[in-house]
């Protein structure tokens, strides 16, 4: 074999940097391979859909976290693993290049989900840094950008582009934006803060297929209307990256099943990150697509590789902002299930999700410095009378 690493970490995202950086916590010497698919070294998503966007002094450099610096890992861009032998404890690359490990970690991700769209550079699938240049080279100038998908990272993008002289329509399939994960009061205030800044939003609607042109986009919706745009942007969330994975014959159920030390069905190989589902100790086997989760569960599976005993254990929380609204939440928002608002003003308020009379999520709108108070109501996973909720947090 050509050559080895006491460490392989397949994938160049937030997880890829956190493990890197918990691994040198307990092995200052080992040696640290990251051979990631991006183009860029790693850097925060969350700011590719906000900061990035707002603030001014903020650049992509800005952005990076200093990966290899920090760690002295080596990593490898542009370099998508295509197969693991598990026997001989290798990984081979899409260029036929084969690194052998000592321990691996699975940090692949997630992919975006796609459309039935021609591939051009106006047509965005919002994930990467490389998207993000994208979309800043179409958007702008009074330019007329749609965004298809009105979860957390359409809405984002649309608050992104509305704040940037941008000509804003977002395509949803829900009757208002927010309203399955939002009480009706706080669906106002969200939706309120996009039709305030000029957001056109075509509620109740699905992309159905498009052309482009020299014009631009020409995009034809699920009641047959039509939008003309000259670019369009596509945030319907992702599909963990776990082909890899099951190639290599782990267990995968909706993500590569790690246990409580984010160990999968073989002892030297790990995941973490969007792409594992692992055994949450409040809310139950889960995969996370957040950030809270790539960076906690990142550093432990970093340490847990170089030698640790720990398992993990954090409840993560995950967050959004959009305009100058923004949330925290820990746990299950479902607007569907029975909520108890306990609302501080006008504009804060803590949301309970009750299932069966159990709190299983809370939303902390504009309510700063509680996610541990929301972990410990979650903790109790018992029935509750909606009234002792009320000042809890
Ligand atoms: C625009 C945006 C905004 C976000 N904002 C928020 C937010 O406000 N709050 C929040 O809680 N969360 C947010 N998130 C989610 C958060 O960023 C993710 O949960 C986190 O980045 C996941 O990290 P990860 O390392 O597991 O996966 P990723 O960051 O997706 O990294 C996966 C890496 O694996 C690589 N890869 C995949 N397959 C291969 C292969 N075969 N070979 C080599 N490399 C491979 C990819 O190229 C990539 O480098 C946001 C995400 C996005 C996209």
């Amino acid at each position: 074999m050509a050559e080895a690493y006491d460490y392989v970490i397949i994938g160049g995202g937030m997880v890829a940097d956190s493990a890197a950086k918990g691994i040198r916590e307990r092995d200052e010497a080992g040696s640290v391979l990251i051979l990631s698919e991006d183009v860029d070294a790693p850097y925060t998503r969350p700011a590719l859909s906000k900061k990035l966007w707002i603030d001014d002094e903020f650049t992509p450099d800005d952005n990076d976290l200093g990966t290899v610096e920090t760690t002295s890992a080596e990593l490898r861009l542009g370099t998508r693993v295509a197969s693991i032998d598990r026997s001989a404890k290798t990984v081979t690359t899409a260029s036929g290049d084969t690194v052998g490990y000592g321990r691996l970690l699975l940090a692949t991700g997630g992919r975006p989900t796609r459309l039935d769209l021609p591939e051009d550079d106006r047509v965005i699938y919002f994930r990467t840094a490389a998207d993000y240049r994208a979309l800043r080279s179409v958007a702008g100038n009074g330019r007329h950008v749609v965004v298809v998908g009105g979860g957390y990272i359409g809405s984002e993008i649309a608050s992104a582009l509305a704040q940037n002289e941008t000509r804003v329509t977002v395509v949803f399939p829900g009757d208002r934006l927010g309203d399955s994960v939002f009480p009706k009061k706080v669906v106002d205030l969200y939706e309120g803060a996009f039709t305030d800044a000029g957001v056109e939003l075509l509620s109740g609607r699905r992309l159905e297929s498009g052309t482009v042109d020299g014009d631009g986009v020409h995009l034809t919706l699920d009641d047959a209307s039509t939008v003309d745009a000259d670019a369009v942007v596509i945030g319907l969330g992702i599909e963990p990256a776990t082909e890899l994975a099951e190639a290599a014959g782990l267990t995968v159920d909706d993500g590569i099943v790690v246990d409580e030390r984010l160990r999968t069905n073989d002892a030297d190989v790990f995941s973490a990150g969007d792409v594992a589902s692992y055994p949450d100790p409040i809310l139950g086997r889960r995969r996370v697509e957040h950030v809270d989760n790539a960076y906690e569960q990142g550093a432990a599976v970093g340490r847990i590789l170089a030698g640790s005993d720990e398992t993990y254990a954090h409840t993560p929380y995950y967050y959004s902002d959009v305009f100058d609204l923004g949330y925290e939440a820990v746990g299950k928002l479902d607007s569907s299930l029975t909520t108890v608002e306990d609302w501080k003003d006008d504009e804060s308020v803590v949301v309970y999700y009750l299932d069966d009379g159990v709190p299983v999520g809370v939303l902390l709108w504009n309510v700063w410095d509680a996610t541990d108070a929301a972990r410990e109501v979650l903790a109790k996973a018992e029935p509750v009378d909606p009234a002792d909720l009320r000042g809890r947090i």
